[in-house]
């Protein structure tokens, strides 16, 4: 399995465009050691011709056009890009749909609930089925063991699992409707398995870890995992109001039962942080923090990484 990581930053990227915190003031000054990253986006392929797509991002066309593997190849409209595979209807996993909507045939995989959200609430991604051989929505439900298909319904070589994360919806869903939907179809985690037999764990937002999702993660061979925050109060720290990470829906970094320490016994697979947002201080590699999760075995993912599995 190949893996493109086209994006590494949580919703904003890195420098967010109206931040000024240290870290964002301090890379736009080039004063700090440190790289800027777009909204978090890998793309995954088992043969290195059909690709699919880790969620829709913001920056999506953007990282397409750095990503040579995921250009047009043959004739006048053509896309080696598949399908999508989405684990939230967060905007900055969606938005990138609408970067999409050129008429190409596309399989978009997620749970019946997010499809009812973009496809019935939000009715520009209405674009997406203009003409019959556009998009084809396709139901997944936590538990599901599929293949990823392209438009055409062969194979690709990728098997794949979602399994329910959390039961929080965005904040534009409305209360009547996240009523009517299913709990636990709002945040997916993945488990991708090469034709090799490599494994990939995809999770951006995870708020807790339990031993079940402990055991899941252990027979991973690569872990891309919530590095979202560094402690719970991050937010509230540089704003002076807002969240904590956890009401956020991200588990943090550091603290006695943040991620470090909670996966500290995961000894199969390789460890990455992904979907850092431009406030977490890890993002300056001269700092402590980046030299701390390196201790503990992690890696900070950076755009432009590519994995083998
Ligand atoms: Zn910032």
């Amino acid at each position: 399995m190949r893996i493109e990581m086209l994006g590494s930053a949580a919703g904003g990227g890195f420098p967010q465009w109206n931040c000024n915190c240290r870290n964002c003031h301090s890379l736009r000054a080039g004063t700090v050691r440190g790289k800027s990253r777009t909204q978090a986006q890998m793309a995954v392929s088992d043969d290195g011709r059909t690709w699919f797509l880790l969620n829709a991002s913001p920056d999506l066309r953007l990282q397409i056009e750095r990503t040579p593997a995921l250009q047009p190849r043959h004739g006048v409209r053509d896309s080696p890009i598949s399908g999508v595979l989405l684990t939230s209807a967060d905007i900055d996993q969606v938005a990138g749909l609408l970067s999409l909507r050129e008429l190409q045939p596309l399989r978009v995989y997620c749970t019946p609930s997010l499809r009812q959200i973009l496809r019935e609430d939000n009715s520009a991604f209405g674009m997406l089925n203009r003409i019959s051989e556009q998009v084809c929505w396709t139901d997944i439900k936590p538990g599901e063991r599929f293949p990823l298909l392209n438009p055409a319904a062969e194979d690709s070589g990728l098997g794949c699992e979602v399994f329910s994360i959390a039961e929080h919806y965005p904040a534009y869903v409305s209360p009547e409707r996240v009523a009517a939907l299913a709990r636990d179809e709002a945040l997916m985690g993945v488990m991708l398995t090469a034709s090799s037999g490599g494994r990939l764990a995809y999770l951006p937002a995870v708020p807790e870890v339990d031993d079940r999702l402990l055991t899941l993660l252990e027979s991973a061979d690569l872990l891309l995992f919530d590095g979202t925050f560094w402690s719970d109060d991050e937010l509230i720290r540089i704003q002076g109001c807002g969240a904590t990470a956890r009401e956020m829906g991200h588990i943090p970094i550091a603290g006695a039962d943040g991620s470090l320490r909670r996966l500290a016994g995961l000894r199969r697979p390789r460890k990455i942080f992904v979907h850092v947002n431009n406030t977490n201080p890890m993002l300056d590699e001269s700092g402590p923090e980046y030299g701390q999760v390196q201790a503990a075995g992690w890696e900070v993912a950076e755009d432009g990484w590519q994995l083998n599995l």
